[in-house]
Order: structure tokens, then sequence, then C-alpha cells
């Protein structure tokens, strides 16, 4: 097989070989639980190197193996493991790193699971202590380094705001002080942003977002180096058992194989909505990386291949009724969590804050009774804006 370098040409045919599998163009799902062997002495010899040999699904699968080629590829990356959900990949990432009594430091708007993971059930478990950073500027990580540092944990941009971490200089800065590093890069993608060849040492994803991209499956992946991704499946994927199924990960090959293009129409219907959007007198404000506006656009242009279609805008108006009636009007975008799909979404963050907190108390975490989270599918984006612009007549 020839070994292009276009994304297009690589995602169709890399890990890939016909003469496997009967010329079957798609490779089939490898739905069995063990492999059988010959002999004795050939079963006796697949265990001596267990992670590449076919023995049992909760390790090699070929099926898994295939998109765990493509995805590792792709990324830059020497070896993926693909995971359950982008939780268990993102847990077991940091677990393969932290430390009983470390100290890991992170960003103060870092999706809510992986926050909850670190900092409360870690600081619990292993008495992990954790430092809080808006991440926008190397000084704070080098002034919050101390002697028990394991961890910088990172997601640029963040899901929430849009905040974006020099990802070159905080490895740098790591590297001197011996701490590994994480990044979350699914806002990104690995077609986008390319972490591992800026120096982190792991780079993880939720599948469930674009890398999937058809809102049909929720996974995960960790991309590092042979000897990480070894170690991450001899330990923490084959002992907490959150193994892909094998159907699941022949989706995510299929979805693969449309991975740039699709990527190509949200970045066009996204920074065509944002805008639309930043011209509207009823938006305050548009969080969007690809937009000049945007606090750190010379960061983002110069850390990223390209921009993705989740946003974030605050609406012009603290009248909840009238919030509550611009997502209701919407036509196109359906009410939902996640994001990444074929389909535009909208999701208020204030529908979960207001069951803990009062406005004033998120209004300080920067979110506000008018901050609105749109995911812009793959639709028109005429009919994206038209659905918006009706909306935004009842503010
Ligand atoms: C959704 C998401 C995750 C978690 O992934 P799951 O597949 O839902 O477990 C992690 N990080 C970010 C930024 C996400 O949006």
């Amino acid at each position: 097989m020839r070994e292009s370098n276009y994304y297009e040409t690589m995602l169709l045919h890399y890990g890939e070989d016909k003469k496997d599998y009967e010329g079957a163009v798609v490779p089939p799902i490898y739905q069995n639980s063990l492999f059988t062997f010959e002999d004795w002495d050939s079963i006796d010899k697949a265990f001596d190197d267990p992670v590449n040999n076919c023995i049992y699904t909760r390790g090699k699968n070929p099926t898994v193996s295939i998109v765990e080629e493509k995805l590792s590829k792709l990324a830059g990356g020497e070896k993926a493991k693909l995971f359950t959900s982008g939780m268990a990949a993102i847990s077991s990432a940091i677990m393969h790193f932290v430390k009983p009594n470390g100290h890991i430091i992170t960003l103060k708007n870092i999706y809510g699971p992986a926050n909850n993971f670190m900092g409360s059930y870690l600081k619990e478990k292993m008495n992990i202590e954790i430092t809080y950073i808006s991440g926008k500027d190397i000084n704070e990580f080098r002034e919050n380094i101390k002697e028990n540092t394991c961890l910088i944990y990172l997601e640029s941009p963040s899901s929430v705001v849009f905040s974006l971490q020099d990802i070159n200089e905080i490895s740098k800065l790591a590297k001197e002080h011996n701490i590994k590093t994480i990044i979350d890069n699914t806002w990104a993608t690995p077609i986008y942003q390319k972490p591992l060849k800026m120096g982190i040492d792991l780079e993880v994803h939720s599948c469930s977002k674009y890398i999937g991209g058809h809102s049909d499956i929720v996974a995960g992946v960790v991309i590092g180096s042979k000897k990480d991704i070894k170690d991450i499946f001899e330990k923490e994927h084959a002992l907490y058992g959150g193994k892909i199924a094998p159907f699941e990960a022949w989706l995510i090959m299929r979805s693969l194989r449309t991975l740039p293009i699709r990527l190509a129409k949200h970045q066009e219907n996204a920074l065509q909505v944002a805008k639309f959007l930043e011209s509207h007198p009823k938006v305050k404000k548009v969080y969007y990386p690809g937009i000049k506006s945007f606090e750190q656009y010379e960061l983002g242009k110069k850390q990223m291949d390209g921009y993705t279609g989740l946003m974030a805008i605050d609406l012009d108006c603290k009248d909840l009724d009238k919030i509550k009636g611009f997502v209701n009007r919407l036509e196109y975008f359906y009410i939902g969590v996640s994001w990444g799909g074929f389909e535009s979404l909208v999701y208020a963050p204030a529908i979960s804050y207001l069951k803990e907190m009062t406005p004033d108390k998120f209004d300080a975490m920067g979110i506000s009774l008018g901050s609105i989270r749109l995911s812009i599918g793959l639709e028109n984006y005429n009919d994206l804006i038209c659905d918006l612009e009706k909306a935004l007549s009842i503010l």
C-alpha cells in the first residue's frame, strides 16, 4: 500500500490490507471475544507479546487496531489506544502519570468530568493537590510548579470559553522540570492541531465529537509514544477494562474516511455563522478562535491549522424568559448536550448552573444567563443564519 501524507488519502487506506479479508472494501467487524490457536506452541508464542497479538478482545482486536493505526498516524504519534468513552481515555491517561500525594496544574475552565476526576476523586483517593489557572500566560504555569508537580493537564481550546494555551512554551517548561503533560485535543481534532509534535506527552480525545461525527457513538482515544501507550494498554486499559466495542471502532473507521471533508464544511459554516453573530446588535460577544476579534486569535493561528464548529455567544439580554424563547424558537438547532455531529445543536450552560447556584455566582465564572453554546453542523449555512436571525428577533 502506498503511503500518502495527505489526510484524505491516508484516512481511506492506511492500516488496511484487503488481502487479509477477502478483498472486502470495508474491513470486517471482528465481533469475537477470543482468538483460537492451532497448538500449544502458537498460543505460547502469542503470550510472549500480548499487546501485539490477538488473544482476547480486551487486548488486541483487528478492527480496533486498524482505527488505532489511523488515529496515531493522523496525530503524528507512535501508538494509539481506543477506549469506551472520552472519559475512560482521560482518566486512564491521568492515572498513567499521576503519583500519590502529587500535584496537578490545570485550567479553571477545564471539561467538567475531567475536573471532577482530578479535583474531587483523585484528591480524595490519592491525596492529589490541584492548582487552577487561566492558562493564558506561561508565567502562571512557571509560578505554580512545586516539588511534587507530576502533571500539567491542558485543554486548548477549552470547550467552555475556548481559551487557548501556548502548547510549545508549556511543553518546553514541563520538560525542564520533568513534569508530564496531557492535552484534551477534542475541539481541534488531530487534523487541525498537533500537540504531540509540539512536545506534549499524551493527547486525548472524545471520539464522541468530530472524530465520530455522526452522533451515534461514545468513545475515546489516547495517543502518544510507543512506551506510554504500551504501559497504558497493559495497565489502565487492561485493568480497568474500558475497552471499546469492535462495532464502535468500526463506526469510527467509517467516520474517519470523511473527517477531513466534514471538518472543512464545519469550519466554513462556523466562520459564516460567527461573522453573522458578531455583527448582530443582540449578541454581546462571540467566543470562536477563528475570528479576528477573538482575544487569542494570533496564538490560535500560530498553533492550529484550522477551526471546527463549536462556539459560544453572550446574548445581550438578562431576561430568562426571553432567553428561553430564543432557544425554543430555533428550528435547525436541536436542543441537547454534546457537539461535533452532523446536526447543529444549541445548549445553555445556565440550564445546569441554575440547579446549583444563582446567576451572580456563575457570572463570576465568566458564564452568564445569556451564554449560549452553538455546535454548527453540516447544514447549509444560509439556513442556520436565517434560523438564528429569526430567533434573535424576539430578544
Ligand atoms: C465530551 C467531552 C469529553 C468526554 O468524552 P465522552 O466521550 O463523553 O466521555 C472530554 N473532553 C471534552 C472537551 C468533551 O467535550
